[in-house]
């Protein structure tokens, strides 16, 4: 049956040689199944026509019948006008307005013809509007067989080329009628029985074809649902497989050194989040299976404090820990904090990133291949390489998006058995986004921050307002605080950003002669860039002007004040991160964030959002919402079949949830895939994994 649907579009009626070029050059669309799968973006309802005395603001399109009365223009200075047609349908009168395209309108509609007229109402001037409404003629348009009419993206080329929506919708709708048999079903009614899904060639043709909302939406969650299942299937199959083929490390039990470091080293209380936390990790170094454990913490809330008394149990137990971090900067802060933790130890750390060469290097080297090095901090890059244990026990990855299934399979190979995992993000991932990523790990979350911590208030401030907030900055460093002023360079190497920064560094120094500011960018030189970050950790300097370099990990509790500039620029995630480098310490601390009046409406929501909270997962789970899963960070590299057709991760997190304990109870009940009754189901995925690039990419 499935031969049918491997067709070329070529043949079907109304494609053709040329649109089937145009169909697969722009949007891969070569067989029927493809287009089969090219899914409407949108629906609106052409089932029913409203009267204008039932229209309220909050419709989303609407259809009403009746004809226009008169047209008349308005002059929008210049020589651009403005086009109001009054339209009524013997229950009340609203305007369709056009602000371009008037010779065409002139052209196109006639006074008292009966139309159709196709568009979001909203109020004007105490009147309803449709601006630049879909119109047909009433004696053209057959009401009685549209439903909800689909909407398809088409590109530019395409719509050059006479391929609109409609275009599409007639393709779809010759090809459906092609398929006189029904499509053979890919869930067992078990799992679509209790659940109640339509079965897979209803929910194909209706996705197309909605009669009505109802439909559309019983089609579109059966369509998402069977696409979420495989992933997660797909996932803890993967997991359960790699469970059963690798033993982990058994770290038995915590030994001198963590009971040392604890009772003498460890300079305050363990907050309730951070034992709990260290509780799930000892559970899992001793099971005698392998962690890969995902530890998310909003910045500030301990976790290198986590890593660091998990990779004490492990040197207890015999073994060598490692902790990378994304970036040179942070790999030496790392290290500083991990000295001074475990200052009058008797333990052995040592760095390794690219400025570490020569000499030293090979005594580095050389000490994790005989076991001397107990603990090694360094960047990804080297420690995925050349780098040999002796036996490595334990990888904490810190702050990382990209450390997907092939980084970690990497890993593996670098002992005997895989070494245990925690992987640290202070950019919390969303549940359903985790689930999907990192589909394969197990999550801790630590949702405290240590004690005596204000929740950082956050503040928006106009470009216009700079007086003031000079006056606020300076109070503060009246205070004895010191204060984080950040540019956004979105390319560091670009020639105008720098200039903008040497030009804002200018003002800020003329703007406050009494203090001494620090400077750093990316273009600086390491060392050059070190001394003045030294200078403000020691408070040699009060403001430290920079760029987004400053983003992770820097700690200085005495900084009180984060002001962004130009803070349109940066995304929330980015925002949340500089402004967990304030609120380190006791004081009352303060972000905020510089724009310009003017805001697109996204902007404004997520400006809106920083100020209304400081929790890290509220704003990821908006930022996944503002932006869609596709932009964040790492989930393109992530391996992890993100090639959702239908499904959303971001607004579908109810189906993924669904989609993920369907999988988990086959993959419990048939943990080696052998029983007949889910045979179908590894038939499928083994399918879906030959056509698919991203999901052969991790099995
Ligand atoms: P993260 O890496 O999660 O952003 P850090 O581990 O850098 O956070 O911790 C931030 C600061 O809080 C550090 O100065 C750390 O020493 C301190 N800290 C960690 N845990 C506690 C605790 N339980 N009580 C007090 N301070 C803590
Ligand atoms: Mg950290």
């Amino acid at each position: 049956m499935l031969n049918v649907l491997d067709q070329d579009i070529k043949y079907l009626p109304g494609v053709g040689p040329r649109r089937k070029e145009i169909l697969s050059k722009e949007l891969d669309i070569r067989t029927w199944a493809d287009l089969l799968e090219y899914y409407p973006y949108k629906y609106v309802d052409r089932s029913r026509i409203y009267t204008i005395d039932e229209l309220s603001q909050d419709m989303p399109f609407v259809q009403i019948k009746g004809r226009i009365l008169s047209f008349e223009e308005f002059s929008m200075g210049g020589r651009r006008k403005r086009v109001v047609a009054h339209f009524t349908d013997g229950h009340g009168v609203c305007n369709l307005v056009w602000f371009h395209g008037t010779q065409y309108v002139y052209k196109s509609y006639k006074v008292e013809r009966e139309y159709i007229v196709f568009g979001k109402p909203a109020i004007y001037g105490g009147r309803f509007q449709f601006a630049h409404p879909d119109i047909d003629d009433a004696a053209s348009l057959q009401l009685s067989d549209m439903g909800m009419q689909p909407y398809y993206i088409t590109t530019e080329r395409m719509k050059k080329a006479g391929m609109q929506s409609r275009a599409i919708e007639k393709i779809e709708k010759t090809l459906i009628d092609k398929l006189t048999a029904p499509l053979p079903e890919t869930l067992p009614p078990f799992i679509t029985g209790p659940l109640h899904l339509i079965s897979r060639d209803d929910a194909f043709r209706k996705v197309h074809y909605p009669k009505s909302a109802d439909e559309m939406q019983r089609a579109r969650l059966r369509l998402k649902f069977e696409e979420l299942f495989y992933v997660q299937l797909n996932i803890l199959r993967y997991a359960s497989d790699h469970r059963r083929k690798y033993r982990g490390y058994i770290f038995g039990h915590v030994g001198s050194l963590f009971n040392s470091f604890y009772h003498n080293n460890l300079p305050f209380e363990l907050t309730n989040a951070q034992k709990r936390v260290m509780h799930e990790i000892r559970q899992d170094m001793r099971s005698g299976r392998q962690m890969n454990r995902l530890l998310q913490g909003d910045v500030g809330s301990g976790k290198t404090l986590v890593a660091l008394m998990s990779m004490l149990i492990a040197i207890d137990n015999g073994f060598q820990a490692c902790i990378m971090a994304p970036t040179e900067i942070l790999a030496e802060q790392h290290l500083h904090t991990i000295k001074a933790f475990l200052r009058g130890m008797d333990i052995r750390v040592e760095l390794l990133t690219g400025i570490v060469k020569g000499k030293r290097r090979k005594e580095v080297l050389q000490g994790l291949a005989d076991g001397s090095v107990q603990i090694l901090v360094g960047t990804h890059a080297v420690i995925e390489d050349t780098v040999q244990f002796w036996r490595l026990g334990l990888a904490v990855v810190d702050e990382q998006h990209r450390f997907g299934v092939e980084q970690r399979a990497r890993l593996w190979a670098k002992s005997e058995n895989p070494p245990h995992i925690l992987v640290m993000t202070a950019t919390p991932i969303p549940r359903t986004l985790a689930m999907t990523i990192y589909g394969d790990l197990d999550v801790s979350v630590i949702d405290e921050l240590p004690p005596g911590r204000k929740p950082i208030q956050t503040i928006h401030k106009y470009d216009s307002q700079m007086t003031s907030l000079y006056r606020g900055i300076r109070q503060q460093i009246h205070e004895g605080r010191q204060v984080y002023i950040v540019f956004p360079l979105i390319k560091e190497s670009e020639k105008n950003d720098l200039k903008n920064l040497e030009e804002g560094f200018e003002t800020l120094r003329q703007a406050f002669p009494e203090f001494r500011l620090s400077k750093v960018h990316g273009k600086m030189k390491s060392k050059d860039k070190e001394e003045e970050m030294r200078r403000f950790v020691s408070g040699e300097t009060q403001i430290l002007v920079a760029t987004t370099v400053i983003e992770v990990g820097v700690n200085v509790p005495n900084a009180s004040v984060m002001v962004i500039l130009d803070a349109q620029r940066f995304g929330l995630s980015q925002l949340h991160q500089l402004r967990g480098r304030v609120g380190r310490g006791a004081d009352q601390s303060y972000c905020i964030l510089v724009t310009h009046y003017k805001l697109a409406e996204d902007t404004r929501k997520r400006i809106e959002i920083m100020c209304d909270t400081n929790d890290g997962f509220q704003i990821a789970e908006a930022d996944l919402k503002l932006r869609g899963p596709g932009d964040l960070e790492g989930t393109q590299q992530s391996g992890m079949a993100f090639d959702l057709k239908i499904a959303d991760i971001a607004r579908d997190g109810q189906i993924v949830q669904m989609a993920r304990d369907e999988a988990q109870k086959i993959i419990d009940d048939d943990p080696t895939c052998e029983k007949q009754e889910y045979q179908m189901l590894w038939d499928r995925l083994k399918e879906l994994r030959k056509t698919n690039v991203n999901w052969a990419a991790i099995s």
